[in-house]
């Protein structure tokens, strides 16, 4: 494979850059999310390296493909903001050590809460989803005597043709204003006091590698930004949102190269600070799950290899029908027909069906690939499961970033004692 994803072989056993993945499991256990933090920095500088044609331009990391805050911390490094989309995730970047002007909130549901924390940390742009939210963060501001910057969040009404779940610029998606109502709300949210607006703001989905749809998204964005400076605005930022897709096979990635060309093609008279907001881009290739066969149960058509992750562990499967390349730790050559499942009480818990796999037998260790981005951020303690560890790797160290924890440790469980007194009255 072409690009580098820090996971290989070297020797008889898969390493995630120089250490053995079956020392991971030895040290910390499966299932575990497994990252290369050079991994990371590379796909950061192939992304910057492509955008730098563009004069001004400001990158922020979607946190919530990757919450972690060791990847933060690398992304932080490489220069990048954070697009956020609730106040955990504000809290999350802020302790990565990211500059709270380099964040972009994004998000169709905001608490006031979370819009006061959002204003008190000093965050770069809050972006409107609507103009009533417009009208609460202005209240907020004046309330708390600070300044609020925004930008309007268009849904330009063009379908990124990826997977139904993933996009969010068509009518009807809750996400943005239509174009159509843009101009009115813009006008009357730039009169509020309290609030600034600096531009507009623009995502249609995830997951995306055809360009046409996010080209026609930001002409429309271009046309837009060109009738409000005509009306007297002042436009200064124009952010361009994520979306770029990745391969999970063995095709290439959503190239990069053209899409860094084409938003500089576009954009080119725009005058503006442009900012992008990537998140699968930069962390899906990163990241592997570390798992353990169970055991080989017989099937039908063929047999099922249980292993010790989820769809609690990784939803993207069961959510999306996600496909992510199951690989021995230790491959001896040898391959089998069957499906991989997990051992949650879901027939959506299954990361492959009747697939050809490499030949794996009871205790061995395995992993499903490419799952940096929307894996352990999606986690949950499903079937009262342990919430899955993540590792970071680079070079010839390793460490644990996030233990595994306990179901119960996560969410403490109270029974109020007038349930208590019923259960002892049942057992009498
Ligand atoms: C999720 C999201 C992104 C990142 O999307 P990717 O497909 O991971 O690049 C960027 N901006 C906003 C507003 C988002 O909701």
């Amino acid at each position: 494979m072409s690009r580098d994803t820090g996971f290989a072989l070297r020797g008889e056993v898969l390493h995630a850059e120089g250490v053995p993945l079956s020392r991971i499991a030895q040290g910390v256990g499966t299932p575990t999310y497994v990252y290369s933090a050079s991994s990371l920095r590379a796909a950061a500088r192939r992304f910057r390296a492509a955008l730098s044609p563009i004069p001004r331009l400001s990158l922020a990391f979607a946190v919530k493909a990757n919450p972690s805050l060791a990847v933060l911390s690398v992304l932080r490094d490489e220069r990048f903001g954070a697009d956020i989309v609730s106040g955990g995730e504000l809290t999350a970047a802020l302790a990565a050590g990211m500059d709270a002007s380099s964040i972009v909130y994004s998000g169709v549901g905001k608490t006031p809460e979370e819009l006061a924390q959002a204003l008190r940390a000093g965050v770069g742009h809050i972006n409107l989803e609507g103009e009533h939210e417009g009208e609460v963060l202005a209240a907020t501001a004046v309330r708390l005597g600070l300044g609020a910057t925004a930008l309007l969040r268009i849904n330009p009404n063009v379908d990124a043709g990826t997977h139904a779940k993933i996009t969010t610029g068509t009518s009807d998606s809750k996400f943005g204003v239509p174009l159509a109502d843009a101009i009115g709300i813009y006008d009357r949210l730039a009169r509020r006091r309290g609030l600034t607006l600096h531009g507009i703001a623009v995502h249609i989905g995830s997951q995306i590698m055809d360009l046409a749809p996010l080209e026609a998204a930001y002409r429309r964005i271009g046309e837009l930004v060109a009738a409000l400076r005509a009306r007297g605005h002042r436009i200064t930022h124009v952010d361009l949102g994520g979306g770029l897709g990745v391969d999970y096979r063995d095709g290439p990635d959503g190239d990069v190269a053209a899409y860094g060309a084409m938003v500089a093609r576009v954009t080119q008279d725009w005058d503006v600070t442009l900012m992008v907001e990537p998140g699968r881009y930069i962390a899906a290739h990163a990241g592997v799950l570390l798992t353990r066969v169970l055991w080989v149960k017989p099937g039908e058509e063929c047999p099922f290899v249980v292993i010790d992750a989820g769809m609690n562990d990784l939803a993207r499967p069961a959510l999306y029908d996600a496909w992510h390349e199951f690989a021995a730790v230790t491959p001896n050559g040898a391959t089998m027909q069957a499906h991989v499942v997990g051992p949650v009480c879901e027939s959506s818990d299954r990361f492959a069906k009747a697939r050809l796999i490499d030949r794996v037998r009871e205790g061995d260790l395995a992993i499903l690939r490419d799952v940096g981005a929307y894996g352990a951020s999606m986690a949950s303690c499903y079937n009262s499961r342990a919430l899955v560890a993540e590792v970071m790797v680079e070079g010839d160290r390793y460490a644990v970033i996030a233990p595994r924890i306990d179901a119960a440790a996560i969410r403490p469980q109270v029974v109020p004692d007038w349930l208590e007194a019923h259960a002892l009255d049942h057992a009498a």
